[in-house]
């Protein structure tokens, strides 16, 4: 498998350093409020990575953080009058049911920035001692730039152009910056308290020159220096995120990490293109914001979201529009009868597609159906367009029935490796439509099918039968149809 990597701007192999995991970590949510369909575009080709790794047999191991605080995360909570946990976790919460609704698979460890303080605290002492940080005139500790000379490797900015930048918009250096910082380009590793933190507070690095802790809190670039390196190594093998996290958090990611453990951060990049929606970037005030939540009340369905969201490669950029996920949603409808069809051919139940009796297929035997050039797009630079398109190619050819089990298998593990899934195509009963004892059959029998009593369930789908419905399942429930 390749993938291409910001740092040497050249696609590179993937592969575990330490010749059995994939160790790779991606900036999570900063949890204030719902997630946007950009941050999960990031977060699905982040899964569509994840998952395809696991196909290529590099078995990964992922960590994903989440932001808990910060500015915005302090603001809200202030404003809900609640205390900061409390705030974090109920959008925590929600970032999880719209991961599960997005079929996006859980990382490994999910670490949260306010339950390692230690770890980040630790970090800026190493640094103080170095001699790569100092406290600045307003009492927080700032990482000195010019003292890590390979600062702006990832991003290709150098400190100088900063000054320049900087200089320029404002017309000149901001006083306040002057006085707390040596140089405009330094950057807070820890945040003296201040009023409006209310009691978000921790006991901080020790001050050199007094030898007392400063109270503060982390600055956010730190916390994921120290998440990686407890869960991952001080060196891993690759770090993801958004583009417009690439400068400064990454650069400055590595230049604490680099600077802290004399050894290589993250060995190899990836940043996904910030997508638009319609047309434009997103906005409140263009109307062109969106949640899933938003686009679900609007009656679209979570997994045509999904398959718009990895339909176009990462580094390319997607523009997000209302009729686009409708045609997604048409596209998993036709997706969905190309399964069965392929189903019915392979004498394969549908439920043994979804469920364990028909195993995926191995990236050996992809290789010997036609599902093969799309399990090779995904490899090569985790070209999501094009293996969809191999795949929608591949379902068009007509199989032998010889093939067809094979064929099957592969596709569910091209599925797999997009994390998409099909919508039932047949017209769903809406639920006002089912009779209360259709339901109540159903139910019993999913229940009995959980409870792994097949002989029941079995009785209850032929008595459902009987009264003219189709219970059609699910990996987490069941649709159900009027035959
Ligand atoms: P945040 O919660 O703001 O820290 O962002 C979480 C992730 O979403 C980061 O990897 C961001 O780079 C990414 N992200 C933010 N906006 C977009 C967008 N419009 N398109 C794609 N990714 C985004
Ligand atoms: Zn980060």
């Amino acid at each position: 498998m390749r993938l291409y990597d910001t740092l040497t701007r050249s696609v590179l192999p993937l592969f575990a350093s330490d010749g059995k995991r994939l160790r790779f970590y991606a900036c999570g949510p900063t949890v204030y409020g719902p997630a946007h369909i950009g941050n999960f575009r990031t977060f699905s080709l982040v899964d569509v990575l994840r998952r395809t790794s696991e196909v290529a047999g590099l078995n990964p191991f992922y960590v994903r953080n989440i932001t808990d605080v910060d500015d915005k995360t302090i603001k809200g909570s202030a404003k809900d009058g609640v205390p900061l946990t409390a705030f974090t976790e109920k959008w925590t919460k929600k970032f999880h049911e719209d991961c599960a609704r997005l079929n996006l698979i859980a990382p490994d460890v999910e670490p949260r920035a306010t339950t390692h303080i230690a770890e980040q605290v630790a970090i800026v002492e190493k640094l103080l001692a170095k001699g790569y940080a100092y406290v600045g005139g307003d009492g927080s500790v700032y990482y000195k730039v010019a003292a890590f000379k390979d600062y702006g490797k990832l991003s290709h900015f150098h400190p100088e152009e900063l000054v320049t930048q900087e200089t320029n918009s404002a017309g000149k250096a901001n006083a306040a910056d002057e006085y707390d910082r040596d140089h405009v380009a330094d950057f807070a590793l820890w945040k003296a308290a201040k009023d409006e933190d209310g009691q978000v507070r921790w006991e901080g690095p020790k001050d050199p020159a007094s030898g007392t802790p400063i109270i503060g809190r982390p600055g956010w670039h730190l916390e994921c220096s120290a998440m990686s390196a407890k869960y991952l190594g001080e060196s891993f093998d690759l770090h993801a995120g958004g583009e417009d996290l690439c400068f400064p958090h990454h650069e400055n990611e590595i230049a604490q990490s680099e600077a802290a453990n004399g050894v290589p951060f993250a060995r190899h990049w990836m940043h996904c293109v910030h997508l638009l929606a319609e047309g434009k970037k997103m906005s409140k005030s263009l109307g062109n914001f969106y949640t899933l939540a938003d686009l679900l009340e609007k009656g679209f369905d979570a997994r045509a979201v999904k398959y718009l969201l990895v339909s176009v490669h990462y580094r390319a950029q997607l523009n997000f529009t209302l009729d686009s996920v409708k045609g997604a949603e048409s596209a998993m409808r036709r997706l969905d009868k190309a399964v069965n069809a392929l189903c019915a051919k392979a004498g394969v139940d549908r439920a043994a597609f979804e469920g364990d009796a028909l195993p995926r297929a191995s990236a050996e035997e992809v290789a010997k159906t036609s599902f093969a050039p799309a399990l090779d797009s995904l490899f090569d630079d985790l070209n999501t367009a094009a293996a969809l398109g191999a795949m929608w190619e591949a379902l068009k050819n007509e199989k032998s029935a010889a093939d067809a089990k094979a064929e099957l298998a592969a596709l569910k593990t091209i599925l797999y490796a997009l994390g998409i899934q099909p919508i039932p195509a047949k017209d769903e009963a809406p639920a006002s439509d089912i009779p209360e004892e259709v339901k109540a059959l159903a139910e019993a029998r999913w229940e009995a099918k959980k409870a792994k009593d097949w002989a029941k369930a079995d009785t209850l789908r032929k008595e459902l039968t009987a009264k003219g419905w189709t219970i059609l399942d699910r990996k987490d429930g069941f649709d159900l149809k009027k035959n």
